[in-house]
């Protein structure tokens, strides 16, 4: 099979909203009127963001989850991707179970694929994805104000856990282990929160480096602090099974656990109930962890209100 045949075969649908979809030199596509495009790019490397024992579905669509989740962190609506491709070999059954997780996670969130690249070399998956936004309504990392609540939706650290487990630092009972696995290799983009919470939070991230660095990232371009309880722990690391995790290792997940691709977002708490009514609407759970302070500086409160000295950072690639 050629890269052509391959091409045609697994990954050329009819376009839906595209002038031109793949077949050209370029992908055409008209803005509406009163929108801004929003675009985002994340690459996966294997080795370094999967392992090679992940099925080629999962693969599919964490390609594609992970992109999303930049633009639900914008509050933008997913419109159409690009798709760069270098694969070792043309594998029938890989590509065929690769497009068809692929497709239906794009098929969910209406995001048509208008293009792409693809080349033999090493497996490395790059998505550039394209969303839209109703003019100057973009949620950015610079927004936050002091003052302002903190949260994350859904659960942190089950990502994490799941990498502990494949490391071996850590047995886990197989119905935790694989639904931690789900977790990691599978992650839910927050785009139907994200859309919701346009017009109310004032800066947003999505968490794929850890709560503290991704926190960390929206502290710095905001110019202010944040004081956060220590998020409770997900389901999975309560006990369960006859299984409980160990607080340590519980601690470095949620705080520092990467992959998790929940959003951390801060509001005016004036809008306390839009949050929560954005989160029900999107049928999203969400947590509020704590508050954004002047102060620049990030400060870590137990339940009786302590300050916790942690020794834990996000995951930097070439720290
Ligand atoms: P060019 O060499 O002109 O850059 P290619 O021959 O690489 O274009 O690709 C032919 C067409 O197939 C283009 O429209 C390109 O966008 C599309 N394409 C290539 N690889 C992929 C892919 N992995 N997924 C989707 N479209 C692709
Ligand atoms: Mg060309």
């Amino acid at each position: 099979m050629g890269e052509f045949d391959l091409i045609e075969r697994f990954f050329k649908r009819p376009p839906l909203r595209a002038d031109v979809g793949i077949g050209d030199d370029c992908a055409v596509w008209s803005p509406r009127a009163g929108h801004q495009l929003a675009f985002s790019a994340d690459m996966l490397v294997e080795g370094r963001h999967f392992l090679s024992t992940v099925e080629p579905a999962r693969l599919g669509h964490k390609a594609l989850a992970v992109n999303l989740s930049d633009l639900a962190a914008c509050g933008a609506t997913p419109q159409a991707f690009l798709l760069s491709l270098s694969l070792p070999r043309a594998d029938e059954s890989w590509l065929s179970g690769f497009s068809q997780g692929l497709f239906q996670l794009a098929d969910a969130h209406g995001c048509e694929l208008i293009g792409g690249d693809t080349t033999q070399g090493p497996l490395n998956i790059a998505i550039t994805v394209m969303g839209e936004l109703p003019q100057g309504q973009s949620i950015l990392r610079s927004g936050a104000q002091a003052g302002d609540d903190l949260y994350v939706s859904g659960h942190l650290g089950d990502a994490r856990l799941a990498l502990e487990a494949f490391r071996g630092a850590i047995s886990l009972p197989q119905a935790v282990f694989d639904a931690a696995r789900l977790r990691m290799e599978m992650p839910s983009p927050r785009v139907a929160l994200g859309i919701a919470l346009r017009g109310i939070a004032h800066a947003m991230a999505d968490i794929s480096d850890g709560l503290l660095g991704d926190l960390g990232h929206i502290l710095k371009a905001s110019h202010v602090g944040a004081e956060i309880e220590l998020p409770s722990t997900s389901a999975l690391m309560q006990t369960t099974h006859h299984w409980s995790c160990p607080p340590d290792l519980a601690q470095t997940c949620v705080l520092s656990g990467g992959d998790d691709y929940e959003l951390v977002f801060c509001a005016p708490p004036l809008a306390s109930a839009s949050v929560h009514a954005a989160a029900q609407a999107s049928g999203t759970r969400v947590t509020r962890i704590g508050r954004i302070t002047a102060e620049p500086a990030l400060v870590l409160l137990d339940a009786q209100g302590q300050v916790v000295h942690s020794r834990f950072r996000s995951f930097d690639h070439f720290a």
